[in-house]
C-alpha cells in the first residue's frame, strides 16, 4: 500500500505538509486527529466521563465518522465543533485509553486499504498504525513556532486565542501524548526527522516527495 506517515507534536504543521505531500503523489489525508477528536465530541455530547476507559471506548465504538472535507459524526457536521476548546482540553485524556486507540487504529487502516493508501498524519503512525509505510516523517518545530501558528490558525477560524494560553495548552497535550503507556508520541526509529522552523513547506513537502518516489522506484 502506497503509505506516507506523518507524526509529530500539535502544531509542528502536520496538516499543512500532509495535504501538498499527498496532492503531489495523488492520495488523499487521513487526519487521525480528527478521529480522536470527533470521539472527544461523542463523549462529551454523552456526559460521560473522559477518564473513563470502558465508556470512552464504547464511545469509539458506536461512532460512525465519515472523513472528507468536512469532519461528520453519525451523518451530523462537527468539523468546527471539533476544533473548539472544550474538545482540545480533553482530547488527550479521551486518546490515551487502549479501547479508544484498539478501535481507532483497526478504522485508520481499514479506510487506507479502501482509499488504495494515504498520506496519514498523526501522532502514533509510523511507529503503530503502519509501521510498514513507504516513508515515514517525524515532524517537528519550535514550542515558540508551534504556538504561534496555532494562534493565527484560531484566529483565521474566527476563535479568539492568547499566545501563552496556546503555548501551555500544547505543552500540556504533548506532555499527555508523549507520557502515555499505549502508543506514545515518540519518534519511529527509521523516520526523517523534518524541523519545520527551519525548513520551508516547499522543502519539506519536496524532501518527502522525493524520498518516496525514490524508495517507490526501487521496489
Ligand atoms: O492532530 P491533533 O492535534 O488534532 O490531535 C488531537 C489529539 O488527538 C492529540 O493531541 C492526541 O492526543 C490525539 N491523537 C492521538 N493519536 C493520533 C492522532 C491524534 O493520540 N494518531
Amino acid at each position: 500500500m502506497r503509505v506516507v506517515a506523518i507524526d509529530g507534536p500539535a502544531g509542528a504543521g502536520k496538516s499543512t505538509i500532509a495535504r501538498a505531500v499527498a496532492e503531489a503523489l495523488g492520495l488523499e489525508v487521513l487526519n487521525t486527529g480528527a478521529m480522536y477528536r470527533a470521539v472527544t465530541y461523542a463523549v462529551i455530547m454523552a456526559g460521560a466521563d473522559s477518564t473513563d476507559n470502558q465508556a470512552c471506548t464504547s464511545a469509539a465504538s458506536a461512532a460512525n465518522i465519515e472523513l472528507s472535507e468536512r469532519v461528520m459524526l453519525d451523518g451530523l457536521d462537527i468539523s468546527d465543533e471539533i476544533r473548539g476548546s472544550l474538545v482540545t482540553k480533553e482530547v488527550s485524556t479521551v486518546s490515551a485509553h487502549p479501547g479508544v486507540r484498539e478501535v481507532l487504529v483497526a478504522k485508520q487502516r481499514l479506510w487506507a486499504s479502501q482509499h488504495g493508501g494515504a498520506v496519514v498524519e498523526g501522532r502514533d503512525i509510523g511507529t503503530v498504525v503502519f509501521p510498514d509505510a513507504l516513508v515515514k516523517v517525524f515532524l517537528t518545530a519550535s514550542d515558540a513556532e508551534r504556538a504561534r501558528r496555532r494562534v493565527i490558525d484560531e484566529a483565521s477560524a474566527g476563535r479568539e486565542a492568547n499566545f501563552a494560553e496556546v503555548e501551555a495548552d500544547l505543552a500540556r497535550r504533548d506532555a499527555i501524548d508523549s507520557g502515555r503507556s499505549v502508543s506514545p508520541l515518540i519518534e519511529a526509529q527509521d523516520a526523517l526527522k523534518l524541523d519545520s522552523t527551519t525548513m520551508t513547506i516547499d522543502q519539506v513537502v519536496e524532501t518527502i516527495v522525493s524520498e518516496f518516489l525514490t524508495r517507490e522506484a526501487l521496489q
